[in-house]
């Protein structure tokens, strides 16, 4: 169990000296009294070296890409090259402010301009926005800007979006937040959309229709023509989740198959830190006839100038985000693409899939695979025979996962596939680390037949042993996260 910064603390240990005080002036003179502490604050008082002890102590009881490869399915936790950190860092950049006027943000501004039409490139579309600032914001952006559609056209009768039941989570819930009521489309036996539920689904109330693409299965939708074409009859517009887009970029251009609407998840395709949770980016694209109702400002450019443009706002759905979305984090995949150049960017996909499939051809004699075929840069495998022969689940062997030095997959998601596990090697791992990986695996479904009980204890090497998720939903404390998490 980790100490506490607090508990490292020795009255009088000092790690900083601050420069001799300027200003006679005393804080209780400018700071009226009632704002004033009138204890002295409590600090730990540790030395420079204590203290980098203790945060190297906790990253190394972390998990992150540069320790171990990261599975993670859909998330795209592929390596990002520190080229990206050290130039954000630089105070051309880090050290701006975004009340300064325009003039004296050109550079920047170019950085955002450049962005957009590279993603505009990449997707096909007419125009992109930077300003939302996750993928599940993205898809709210996205969705506005249908439903702004379809009250400047005056089709208010529009009540539905279908959904797959392979999607994500966060497209049903952004459907519900923007006001629409969700369908549901099945999956047919291929693993892709059944096209006669969509057909007997759809009608004059249809709004739009989410897709991911590649799907959650790691399958490329193939009959987008015919989806497009039913969507499209009834006046609805397509949209498309983005998060897969490391499967296709620079060889499918979605604005050209049908898609209306995408979003981008920076910090998945474009290389920028997941961070814990944020800050991401996740911009969105659309076609022609939606760029009135995109967000303001659009960063533009007249001659040879970079300006805000808000010249839409009359029919724009508005901000979504303050200023212009997460610059740093926008900076960071503008260098990813620049450095890539366009045969870079189809590289990656293209080794992005050929990975995926090779570590499925390692791992598809020891772990069910549902939809046994070649896969695009994910597949999900499951754990069906080593629960019906052992009784062995998913959950054991991802825990089982982490005392082999790697992150687990993506577990029990798509809803679809009991058991699941949805693995994604992305491009940045070498031939060597995924067949690190598969023997672990493989290691790991050997010991399913001679030993199912160390399953059921695992992890046994890490920080926290097998967490009490019951417990963890009923008695929701998040400012003591290591305390009872080993008890039964
Ligand atoms: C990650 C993901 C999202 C949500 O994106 P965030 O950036 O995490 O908000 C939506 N759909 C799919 C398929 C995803 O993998």
């Amino acid at each position: 169990m980790s100490k506490t910064i607090f508990e490292h603390s020795i009255p009088g240990r000092k790690g900083v000296t601050l420069p001799p005080r300027e200003l006679d002036t005393q804080l209780k003179d400018i700071i009226p009294s009632e704002f004033l502490r009138n204890e002295p604050a409590r600090l730990p008082e540790v030395s420079e070296l204590d203290a980098m002890r203790h945060y190297i102590g906790l990253s190394r009881k972390n998990h992150f890409i540069e320790k171990g490869l990261y599975p993670l399915g859909s998330c795209t936790m592929k390596y990002n090259p520190k080229i990206h950190e050290k130039l954000a860092a630089k105070s051309c950049f880090s050290q701006l402010h975004p009340y300064q006027h325009e003039l004296t943000l050109q550079g920047s501004l170019e950085v955002l301009y450049e962005l957009q039409k590279d993603l505009a490139e990449i997707s096909g579309m007419a125009q992109v926005t930077l300003q939302p600032v996750a993928g599940a914001q993205g898809e709210f952006t996205g969705i506005k800007i249908i439903d702004a559609y379809h009250k400047a056209k005056g089709n208010l009768h529009k009540t539905k979006i279908v959904v797959p039941d392979s999607a994500h989570g966060t497209n049903p819930a952004t459907c519900a937040l923007v006001g629409y009521d969700v369908v549901e489309l099945r999956s047919d036996e291929r693993g892709r959309c059944d096209i006669e539920h969509l057909r007997s689904i759809v009608d004059e109330n249809t709004a739009g229709f989410m897709l991911t693409n590649p799907n959650t299965l790691g399958l490329f939708e193939d009959q987008l023509e015919e989806i497009a074409r039913i969507i499209h009859d009834v006046d609805g517009l397509i949209y498309m989740d983005g998060a897969n887009l490391n499967a296709i970029m620079g060889i499918v251009q979605p604005g050209k198959v049908g898609f209306d609407i995408i979003h981008f998840n920076l910090h998945k395709t474009f290389s920028t830190p997941h961070g814990g949770g944020g800050p991401g980016a996740g911009p969105v694209g659309v076609v022609e006839k939606l760029l009135p109702f995109l967000p303001v400002p659009m960063v533009a450019k007249d001659e040879d100038r970079y300006f805000l443009d808000y010249s839409h706002a009359d029919t724009s759905i508005g901000k979504v985000h303050s200023f212009y979305g997460n610059f740093a984090v926008l900076l960071r995949a503008h260098i990813y693409i620049k450095m890539l150049g366009p045969e870079g960017v189809r590289r990656v996909a293209e080794n992005a899939v050929i990975n995926a499939n090779y570590l499925m051809a390692l791992l598809k004699d020891h772990y069910h695979i549902q939809h046994l075929e070649y896969c695009m840069h994910e597949f999900v495998a499951d754990s069906l025979w080593q629960k019906k022969e052992y009784g062995v689940n998913t959950l054991d062997i991802a825990k089982r996962l982490l005392d082999k030095g790697f992150h687990a997959p993506t577990v029990y998601f798509p809803l679809i596939v009991p058991e699941a596990m949805m693995i994604e090697p992305t491009e940045t791992e070498s031939k060597q680390s995924i067949e690190a990986f598969a023997d672990a695996m493989i290691e790991i479904a050997q010991e399913c037949l001679e030993n199912p009980e160390l399953l059921k204890e695992a992890p046994l090497t890490t920080p926290v042993r097998r967490v009490d998720d019951v417990r963890a939903v009923k008695f929701l404390d998040v400012s003591h996260p290591f305390e009872g998490a080993q008890d039964k």
